[in-house]
This record gives structure tokens, C-alpha cells and sequence, in this order.
């Protein structure tokens, strides 16, 4: 088999990246081992214009969410499958301090930030609520037919291998690479916290955290909102399913989920809603990001061949579209990839 590009990882990375390609009729093929613990398939699918308890702006987020709403629309159209929604966030406020800080937010960033009057509808939802905050647009990713549908398209047009890479069987030739019975021009890792192996990353600041979450069953819990305190509930598509999370975790002694996450967050939901909570399952994965917070985006100037679309973080839902486009607009065209994200600010 003969390509142009190998990539390796079919994360949310890999997929966009491979969108990406095929776009501008680059071939290209995937290996994908398909790790049921991966990060993008534990993912909330969150794209939040805001960040932390603060209520900052992400990072380029006027450019990041135009783009993507745009690009997961395309991608849904082009798959038949709806992959993205717009959704407000309501964040539940337990005392004025909560309110204040918030309102003076609003006058700050108010294209993303807004109050809320007190929604009597919610009253019967909530515990001990005395105000909400609205954050609008916001989206949300259905992650799992995003990456099942692309896998499956990648399937059916012969572009993807369901195994796992083993780099030491990669040999390097003058005009490209060989890998079984593969031959490929370039060959770009997209292979999330697989990146840590890699024998050249020693100067990266590469910053992996553990993500907890949990399926919960809520019935009553209208499901066309995001409802946010300390944690975020997602509506997923099942009836009174949510997904509620995550913990950010910089040290870790298991990668699985843990009794004592499922246990405090089950009494956090309890102590936040008026309704029946009912565990279905546990989730953990780790994300691996940099210690700056910006992801890892280009061909390696000393690695004749070689590209890496990593490190999104906790944010690769808005990062990956955005930046696999800059990826390869950059390979085609030699257009500029952000200075903060690209690949060889570490050399
Ligand atoms: C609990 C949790 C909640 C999160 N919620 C959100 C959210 O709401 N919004 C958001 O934007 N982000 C969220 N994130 C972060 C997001 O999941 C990551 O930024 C993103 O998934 C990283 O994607 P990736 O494709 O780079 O890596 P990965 O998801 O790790 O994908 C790498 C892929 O490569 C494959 N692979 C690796 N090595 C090999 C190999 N040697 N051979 C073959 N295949 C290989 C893996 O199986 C996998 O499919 C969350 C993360 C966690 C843990």
C-alpha cells in the first residue's frame, strides 16, 4: 500500500486531521488501535467559550468557535449525522459571592456571559439555587458519532488499519518511510498520550492529567440545557442520560476510575438536585497537554518526514478543527501555524 500520509491515532485529532486531508484530496491512511480508555472517547464534547471559576475567555475563542460550529456542521452533512449542537450553559449560583463575581464578568466579556433572572422552572430541579448565570453560544460535540462515524467511513473507503503502531518496525528511506506493507511520504502522530514514548519529546513540557466523569441517569432533568456548579452535567442523546465531570488530576496513582470520585460526586449531585440520580458508569482517561496549555501542531524541522497534532489538553474538542486546518494548510501552502501551538517552538 502506497500513500502520501500516515497518521497514526484516530482520536479527535486524527479525525479532523484526516477531514482535513481528504479535503484537499491528500491520501492518506489511519492506524487506530482503538483503545476503549482513550481521551476522546471519554470526552464530554464540551466547547465552552469560558474557563475556570474566573469565567476568562479560552484561548482564541471569537476564532475557535465560529470555526468549529461551521466545520463539525460540514463534517455532520458530510457523515448524515448531527455532531454538534448549540447549547446554553446555566450555571447554578449558592450564594451572592458566586452572583457578584459573575456579574462583573458579564460587563467585561458580554458576548459570552450573561445573567440570568431566576427561572421558576428550575426551582423543583435545584437545591439551595438563589440565582443562574447564562453562557451563551456554547456547543457540544456528540463525541462517540463523531469518531464512530468517521472510523467507519476511514473503514469502507480501505483507509484505515485497526492495530496497534510499533514504531521500532518503522524504517526511514530517502523518500519517505515504509512500515509493514506500507509506504508513506510523511507520517504524522495524532497518538494523544502515546506521544510520551516518542524518543525525541525530552524537552517538551508535556503536562498528561487524569479526567474523571461519570454516566448518570436523572430523569426530569430537561435535556436541552447544560446545567454547570463546581461540575458540568451534558445532556446526551439517550433519554435522562447524562455525563457529569471532571476532575483534572496532575498526579495519579490509577489511570481507572476510582471509588472515592464516583462516591464524591454522586454526594455533590445529591446535595445539587431535587432529583433521583442513578449511577450507570464510571469513566477515566488521561489528556495529555503542555504545561502552557497549547497544543503540540506541525511537521518536526529535524525529522525530515515526521509531524505531530497533539497536546490539546483539555480542549481538543475546539483546538482540533481549528488547528488540524492550520496543519495542512501549512503543509500545502506553507501558511503560518500560531506560534503558540506550533510544533517547533520547543527547538
Ligand atoms: C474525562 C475527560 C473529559 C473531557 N472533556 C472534554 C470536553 O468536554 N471538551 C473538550 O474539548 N475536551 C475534553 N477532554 C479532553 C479531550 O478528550 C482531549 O483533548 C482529546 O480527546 C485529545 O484527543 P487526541 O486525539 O489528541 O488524543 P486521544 O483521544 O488520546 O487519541 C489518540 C488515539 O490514538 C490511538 N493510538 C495511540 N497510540 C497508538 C498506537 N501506537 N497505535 C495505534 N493507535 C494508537 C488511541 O487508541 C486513540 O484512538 C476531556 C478529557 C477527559 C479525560
Amino acid at each position: 500500500m502506497n500513500t502520501d500520509f500516515l497518521l497514526i491515532g484516530q482520536g479527535i485529532s486524527g479525525t479532523w486531521l484526516s477531514y482535513f486531508l481528504e479535503k484537499h484530496g491528500l491520501e492518506h491512511l489511519v492506524i487506530d488501535d482503538g483503545y476503549p480508555g482513550s481521551s476522546s472517547r471519554l470526552a464530554g464534547g464540551l466547547i465552552n467559550p469560558v474557563t475556570g471559576r474566573n469565567k476568562v475567555k479560552t484561548w482564541l475563542a471569537d476564532h475557535l468557535l465560529p470555526f468549529c460550529h461551521e466545520q463539525y456542521q460540514a463534517m455532520g452533512s458530510l457523515l448524515h449525522e448531527i455532531v454538534i449542537e448549540e447549547k446554553k450553559i446555566v450555571e447554578c449560583f449558592t450564594n451572592e459571592e458566586a452572583i457578584r463575581l459573575f456579574s462583573r464578568r458579564v460587563h467585561e466579556n458580554p458576548t459570552y456571559l450573561h445573567l440570568e433572572s431566576f427561572d421558576t422552572n428550575y426551582e423543583s430541579l435545584f437545591k439551595n439555587i438563589i440565582g443562574y448565570g447564562l453562557i451563551h453560544p456554547a456547543y457540544l460535540v456528540r463525541m462517540e458519532i463523531l469518531l464512530a462515524s468517521w472510523r467507519k467511513r476511514l473503514k469502507k473507503q480501505n483507509q484505515l488499519i485497526e492495530t496497534f503502531f510499533d514504531a521500532s518496525k518503522l524504517i526511514k528511506h530517502d523518500s519517505g518511510f515504509s512500515y509493514e506493507n506500507i509506504n508513506c511520504k510523511r507520517i504524522i502522530y495524532c497518538d494523544g498520550i502515546g506521544l510520551q514514548k516518542h524518543k525525541l519529546i525530552s524537552k517538551i513540557p508535556l503536562a498528561p492529567t487524569k479526567g474523571e466523569a461519570l454516566i448518570v441517569k436523572i430523569p426530569g432533568l430537561p435535556q436541552q440545557t447544560i446545567f454547570k456548579n463546581k461540575l458540568t452535567l451534558l445532556p446526551l442523546t439517550q433519554k435522562d442520560l447524562w455525563w457529569v465531570g471532571s476532575s483534572v488530576e496532575w498526579e495519579f496513582e490509577t489511570e481507572k476510575p476510582t471509588l472515592s470520585y464516583m462516591e464524591q460526586t454522586m454526594e455533590a449531585l445529591h446535595n445539587w438536585l431535587q432529583l433521583p440520580v442513578e449511577l450507570i458508569e464510571q469513566r477515566a482517561a488521561i489528556r495529555l497537554g503542555t504545561m502552557e496549555r497549547r497544543p503540540l501542531v506541525g511537521m518536526d524541522p529535524t525529522e525530515k518526514g515526521v509531524g505531530y497534532f497533539n497536546g490539546m489538553g483539555t480542549k481538543g474538542c475546539s483546538l482540533a478543527p481549528y488547528f488540524a486546518n492550520q496543519l495542512v494548510q501549512n503543509i500545502l501552502h506553507q501558511e503560518s501555524i500560531h506560534p503558540e501551538a506550533i510544533w517547533s517552538r520547543f527547538q
